[in-house]
């Protein structure tokens, strides 16, 4: 199929098409630095992150992770076993918190 019968076929669906939301890519991903998954913020709020694979966000939104800059930072999972740990290093060695 050329471009141009694509083309056709694209426009001639659009008007049936269901709306979709508007998704913008962003200029970095926000990534766990310990498990790897990434904040997908399309939808979601502070109160309730919603955190997915790299594949499932490459599926969801047609972005490939590997191309766009990465910021790290931790999942709730990961922060909440990060903090225990520290507690516990702390607990280990006497020193409150
Ligand atoms: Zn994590």
């Amino acid at each position: 199929m050329s471009l141009v019968e694509l083309l056709a076929r694209t426009i001639r669906q659009a008007p049936s098409a269901p709306m979709r939301e508007t998704f913008i890519a962003p200029k970095m991903l926000p990534v766990c630095c310990v498990c790897g998954l990434i904040r997908d913020e399309t939808g979601s709020s502070p109160d309730h992150e919603r955190w997915v694979t790299p594949w499932t966000y490459r599926t969801t939104h047609g972005v490939n992770p590997a191309d766009v800059p990465l910021t790290h930072t931790y999942c709730l999972a990961c922060f909440r076993k990060a903090q225990e740990t520290t507690r516990q290093y702390f607990r280990e060695i006497g020193t409150p918190l």
